[in-house]
């Protein structure tokens, strides 16, 4: 794909936008070609970030359609008008699993897509897990060395991925529309616990007043919740992205939380535990792929599943028998050793 890694990396340093594509794309790759230049670039942009401020990283997460790319896109821009260059990690929108609108980011995003002062990146359906890339901590890396400040990284809200978006960044930003059962929804699921800011999104025309409900029972649910950091209290915020409104409130809580929480210790503190938390993860992912790609592994589930009949060859005998097979490829010498 790319042949030599040092050129691409001094033309992505250097703010060409479209080898900082090209790049992205390289690190996003499968391809058991490409992982080899995929790794010498990531080192090279970690090597880059080492000793310098950190990138405020930032996961905003929400069902489909409560309006995160309306969000990003509003407060992207204030963002940028105040002086910081702005990175966006997102969905794209065809993904099946994010169910959203069939326009691109585009037409989602037009003032960020448009700004030099911007980056918005879709990972594409093939690529997402759950509701996050699996490959988005390896793109913050590059966004974070070429020079953008604030990473906004889109998680659709699918049940773990809000976990693992909260380990793999410096803040959490949940949204919601108002009413709907989503109060208890969110405290059940504990995600609402994870938050560090709560929008309510869509506080205009007729969803006012139920947002301003929304409002009082999450900041009710938050009074109860034991917070997760020791220095920041969570926050039930309004917002009408489609309006602009509450958008200033939104950018002042998130100066406070970035002074408050992401000086220079704490950042290079949690970049650790998220590269920690990222290797585990990422290394999970590969080990469930290479296993259940395994040709053996294959042929005997493909056998199981044609002859599976519920009476007389149970499915949970099927797993176990597969389990066993697992291990003795891991570990050949288990099975004869005992
Ligand atoms: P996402 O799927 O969470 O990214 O949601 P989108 O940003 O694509 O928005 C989903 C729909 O909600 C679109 O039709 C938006 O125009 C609409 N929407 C987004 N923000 C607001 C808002 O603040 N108020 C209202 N009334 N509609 C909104």
């Amino acid at each position: 794909m790319v042949n030599d890694i040092s050129t691409l990396f001094s033309k992505i340093m250097k703010g060409d936008r479209v080898a900082l594509g090209q790049a992205m794309t390289l690190v996003e790759s499968e391809r058991p070609q490409d992982r080899g230049e995929a790794i010498q670039l990531l080192e090279l942009c970690h090597q880059q970030t080492e000793n310098r401020n950190k990138a405020c990283r930032l996961a905003i997460s929400g069902a489909p359609g409560v309006g995160k790319s309306t969000l990003i896109e509003a407060i992207g821009l204030k963002a940028i008008s105040k002086g910081f260059k702005v990175g966006v990690v997102t969905i794209d929108p065809t993904s099946n699993i994010s169910h959203g609108s069939i326009l691109g980011d585009k037409s989602r995003m037009p003032g960020l897509s448009s700004s030099p002062s911007a980056f918005v990146r879709s990972s594409s359906a093939g690529t997402v897990l759950g509701g996050i890339g699996r490959r988005s901590f390896e793109v913050m890396t590059l966004m974070e060395a070429v020079g953008y400040d604030i990473i906004l990284l889109e998680t659709v809200g699918v049940g773990q991925s809000e976990h693992v978006a909260w380990q793999l960044t410096d803040g959490f930003i949940l949204v919601l529309q108002p009413g709907g059962g989503d109060e208890l929804q969110g405290i059940k699921r504990g995600i609402t616990e994870l938050a560090d800011i709560v929008i309510i999104n869509k506080a205009d025309g007729q969803l006012l007043d139920a947002a301003m409900i929304s409002r009082s029972h999450y900041q009710n649910a938050l009074h109860y919740l034991t917070p997760l950091r020791n220095d920041w209290e969570p926050r039930v915020l309004l917002c009408s992205a489609a309006e602009g409104k509450g958008i200033d409130e939104f950018w002042e809580s998130l100066r406070l939380y970035m002074d408050t929480r992401l000086n220079t210790n704490q950042t290079e503190n949690n970049r650790n535990h998220q590269y920690h938390f990222w290797l585990s993860w990422s290394l999970g992912i590969t080990a469930n792929q290479l296993m259940i790609n395994h040709p053996l592994v294959r042929q005997k589930l493909s056998a199981q599943l044609a002859n599976h009949d519920n009476r007389s060859n149970p499915i949970f005998k099927a797993e176990y028998e597969i389990e066993e097979l697992m291990k003795e490829l891991i570990v050949p010498s288990t099975k004869n050793n005992t």
